[in-house]
């Protein structure tokens, strides 16, 4: 076929697929929409929403397909089945938030960041993430949310990186924030990650401790592994056994079952770090791993010694595996 005819049977392939209903009683505006092997059904609650449909398209397909290639596998129901429609509800409103639930996004979105980083591009995909992590394979009870909030903000970080959302120099900068946070939380050193986010009150008092804390494990992980297995392994690795051998349907995760997926997944043993990080109350030791500064400063200015740095770059998202 053409490219014109290529794209003309696109169009109409777009258009047997939207089904439009507007009720003005009710004025949410439903619309269907099929990419590919995705179908979303969304609900917009305002003009300025639907506008924006082809953006979230966009976004949340990136995301869906950036993910099921990480996990090798689309996003589960709760009797445990493959699902690839999903129901978005989006609305424009002040403050960015949002929230997951298995074949369920729903989006608050604002042109303005959240923290200075957050755009409602990389909180949608921080969303999509817990269509996984949280939704397809899930945790026993909230000790485990710096691992479920923390690994998300990492991942959204990362996809938004590999997808053009976020540029590569903004991943570096980015990046640091998350550290910021961590070592400023009035909690470090008294109360472990673990703790953190035991119950609801805990995590909103603890807020930057575990999405922080968490979302620099992640980073420490991911670069320990990739730098101890010479780029062999990652925490990608990780993220797909859990995936795969903790089907929520079945059986939730905790602590010891996410030492167990690292060992049996890259071979090495974290019980250690661990003890001294997660459930203790010992301050991650960043320092001892990566200089985001040094990484920032040769990305802009000297090629020649990129290669000190090869590991965070692919812990970032900056490389590609
Ligand atoms: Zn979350």
């Amino acid at each position: 076929m053409t490219k014109f005819y290529r794209l003309l049977a696109a169009m109409m392939l777009f258009w047997a697929c939207n089904s439009y209903a507007h009720n003005p009683s009710e004025t949410v505006t439903k619309q269907t929409v099929t990419t590919g092997a995705i179908t979303l059904h969304y609900e917009f609650a305002d003009a300025q929403s639907l506008a924006k449909q082809q953006e979230f398209t966009a976004v949340i397909t990136d995301g869906i397909r950036y993910y099921q290639q990480l996990f090798t596998g689309y996003p589960r129901d709760l009797a445990g089945k493959h699902y690839t429609d999903i129901t978005v509800r989006i609305r424009h409103g002040k403050h960015l938030s949002g929230e997951a639930d298995p074949k369920l996004l729903l989006l608050t979105w604002s042109d303005n960041t959240m923290f200075g980083i957050h755009t409602w591009q990389t909180l949608l995909l921080h969303e999509i993430f817990h269509l996984w992590s949280a939704e397809s394979f899930r945790y026993q009870d909230g000790r485990e949310h710096w691992f479920n909030e923390g690994f998300s903000e990492f991942y959204a970080f990362k996809a938004a990186t590999q997808q053009g959302y976020v540029s590569q120099r903004d991943a570096l900068a980015i990046a640091a924030q998350p550290l910021g946070f961590y070592y400023s939380a009035k909690g470090l050193g008294k109360v472990s990650l673990r703790e953190a986010g035991k119950s609801n009150q805990a995590k909103r008092d603890n807020y930057f401790l575990l999405y922080h804390g968490g979302w620099v494990a992640a980073m420490l992980l991911d670069h320990d592994i990739r730098h101890k297995t010479a780029n062999e392994h990652s925490l990608d690795k990780v993220m797909r056994w859990m995936y795969q051998y903790y089907p929520r349907n079945i059986k939730l995760y905790n602590n010891a079952d996410i030492i167990e997926a690292i060992k049996a997944s890259t071979g090495l043993d974290y019980q250690v770090f661990f003890t001294r990080y997660i459930e203790g109350t010992e301050t991650l030791p960043v320092v001892e791993h990566f200089d985001l500064g040094k990484a920032l400063w040769d990305f802009e200015f000297n090629p020649e010694q990129q290669h000190h740095h090869v590991y965070l770059y692919h812990t970032l998202g900056i490389l590609t595996d």
